[in-house]
């Protein structure tokens, strides 16, 4: 049966990083409902206005529009073999939605980090705009690049969200909505909890680990 890894954990606590790398080694795809959203917001998609609304003020974007829309990128024949999803489910219920309306067994992978460590990942994050490759200014003594690495492109941006208001409204919104769904996950016996404020690569590897003896089952 196919597998879907959903990535959970509070804003910063590395899903979206550890998902590119994850993706790589696993050969599977990326699914990024944030990338996903941040590229409509710019588009002239008629929702581009209301997903604005919701992302600068880092509440959660409506579940009738997440839905439906993951579940059309899920369908696609990119994913027949699963994927790896960042960013969604982000409440219960889209957890029972992803379990109604795909057939794959659904392993969540939980970031679990000190909030302590939150503001520097945030307020510290720039974003490659051409490839979505994530770099921190703290991480580098506070020298911003200018070539990407990944795709040799120039053109850094910050995300609208990653300011120190809206990330304390992303981190209530996500205990409220979203830390129920480690309770969801764990009932039914496919949780796997990560040591997220370990280093990106010691985060990897036991990710590595943790997803090479699931795929043996
Ligand atoms: P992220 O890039 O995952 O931090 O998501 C950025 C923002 O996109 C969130 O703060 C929400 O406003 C919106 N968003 C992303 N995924 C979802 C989701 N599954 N449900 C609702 N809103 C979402």
């Amino acid at each position: 049966m196919k597998k879907i890894f959903v990535l959970l954990g509070l804003p910063g606590s590395g899903k979206g990083t550890q998902a590119k790398m994850l993706s790589q080694y696993l050969n599977l795809p990326h699914v990024s409902t944030g990338n996903i959203f941040r590229k409509m917001t710019t588009s002239d998609a008629p929702v581009a206005k209301t997903l604005n609304e919701y992302m600068n003020s880092g509440n959660l974007v409506p579940s009738n529009i997440v839905n439906d829309l993951v579940i059309n990128v899920l369908e696609a024949e990119e994913y027949k073999d699963g994927c790896i999803v960042d960013g969604y489910p982000r409440t219960a219920e889209q957890a029972e939605f992803l379990n109604k309306h795909i057939d794959a067994q659904i392993v969540a992978i939980y970031f679990d980090i000190d909030e302590k460590l939150l503001e520097k990942r945030i307020l510290g994050r720039y974003i490659c705009g051409d490839c979505n490759a994530t770099y921190n200014k703290f991480c580098m003594n506070t020298v911003i690049k200018d070539v990407c690495d990944h795709c040799g492109g120039g053109n850094f941006i910050s995300r609208n969200d990653d300011d120190l208001d809206t990330l304390q409204s992303r981190i209530n919104v996500y205990k409220k909505e979203s830390a129920p769904l480690l309770t969801y996950y764990k009932a039914l016996n496919n949780l796997i909890v990560i040591n997220a404020n370990l280093s990106k690569h010691e985060i990897s590897d036991n990710l590595r680990h943790a997803t090479d003896n699931i795929l043996k089952k």
